[in-house]
């Protein structure tokens, strides 16, 4: 299930995603590289988590995340998309993002209206934001993982 891997600890470089429109929406997904997304567990399942995520060595925000099928590969590979819930002054692609998945909200779900699709992810985001705050979430937040150098990755301590 969803919930054995969690926490799960991931850092890598935020790349060019394949331009859906996400930021249009108003909600932009910070990309990882097909390499970071291979070292995934393989039987995670797709879907909608949330987490902690800090870009460099900046603060540590709250995220949601999908777990998707990637359709440049013909939706056998599978994508990694970060929305860290704070507003950016800019773009921050080629940076390492540094992420814990803490929770899981909901399986990948198909949308009748793209007024469907946005306000499902803002529900997704509320339930992020409640989830969170409460202490076995919160305590992530404070993690050595996202004070720790570049390249340490300490994974299931
Ligand atoms: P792409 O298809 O290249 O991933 P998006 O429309 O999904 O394009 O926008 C993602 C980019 O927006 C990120 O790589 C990052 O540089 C930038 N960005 C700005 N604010 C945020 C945010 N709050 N969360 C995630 N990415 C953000
Ligand atoms: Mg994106």
């Amino acid at each position: 299930g969803a919930m054995r891997n969690l926490p799960y600890f991931c850092r890598g470089e935020v790349v060019k995603g394949f331009g859906r429109g996400s930021k249009e929406l108003g909600i932009p997904t910070a990309n990882f590289s097909e390499q970071v997304v291979e070292s995934f567990p393989s039987d995670i399942p797709t879907g909608i988590y949330y987490g902690w995520a800090c870009v460099g060595n900046g603060d540590v925000h709250k995220m949601v995340l999908s777990i998707g099928w990637n359709p440049f590969y013909k939706n056998i590979k599978k994508s990694v998309e970060t929305h860290i819930i704070h507003t950016f002054k800019e773009d921050f692609y080629g940076e390492i993002l540094s992420i814990v998945i803490t929770g899981y909200i909901r399986p990948e779900k198909n949308f009748d209206s793209l007024d469907a699709l946005i306000s499902a992810i803002q529900e997704d985001i509320e339930e992020a934001k409640r989830q969170l705050d409460l202490p076995e979430h919160l305590k992530l937040k404070e993690d050595n993982f996202f004070h720790l150098p570049e390249g340490k990755i300490v994974n299931n301590h």
